[in-house]
């Protein structure tokens, strides 16, 4: 009894052939917001990325995808296999460590409530974002949960820094397109139904 969760193969390569570093959180973004495109355009995921960063260096770690669909599996949003697999990448379970650079986690939109938690759990000490507001679910249909109220300080009160409104336009874009593709929004309970 055990499962496996892994990248799909173009993004595995796609790694590969990352810049040393980004230096700018921008530039990341830019990486992030490319995999989320590429992912339901090839079928292999919804429209969401994630990447783990050295934050004072801009060196990625890896860049993730949403695997829910092709994995049979729930829980396989973007920034739960980027951290995971980043975990086994540098071989530990808690990327905020004593001795470790300071890992970055930025992705496409404010994590759901599940990936909130793991962000938490991650060890991560910096959080970036596209946007946090309504227009993800507006455009696409997801429902991301229940979020605390005080998501924002709550982060702070772990220390965990928040950048936030990063390449916004340029994330919103790829959900439009998303919405407009007919591609399915998975949510519980939807039955597989649109
Ligand atoms: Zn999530």
């Amino acid at each position: 009894m055990h499962f496996t969760l892994s990248l799909p193969d173009w993004a595995i390569e796609a790694n590969k052939k990352l810049p040393a570093y980004l230096p700018t959180v921008d530039e990341r973004m830019a990486e992030v917001i490319r995999f989320s495109r590429l992912n339901f355009e090839n079928g292999t995921g919804g429209p969401f990325a994630a990447g783990v960063f050295e934050r004072d260096t801009g060196k990625p770690v890896v860049i993730g995808v949403n695997r829910v669909v092709p994995s049979n599996c729930s829980s396989a949003h973007a920034e739960v296999m980027t951290i995971s697999v980043a975990q086994q990448i540098l071989g530990t379970h808690d990327l905020g460590g004593p001795n470790q650079p300071i890992y970055q986690l930025v992705v496409n939109w404010r994590p759901c409530a599940m990936c909130y938690g793991a962000t938490i759990w991650s060890g991560v000490r910096s959080l970036a974002i596209a946007g946090s507001g309504p227009e993800l679910e507006q455009i696409t249909g997801f429902d991301e949960g229940p979020i605390h109220p005080e998501w924002d300080k709550e982060l702070a009160k772990r220390g965990i820094e928040l950048i936030n409104n990063v390449l916004t336009e340029e994330a919103l874009a790829v959900y439009r397109d998303f919405a407009t593709s007919g591609a399915l929004v998975y949510n519980p309970r939807s039955g597989g139904e649109k």
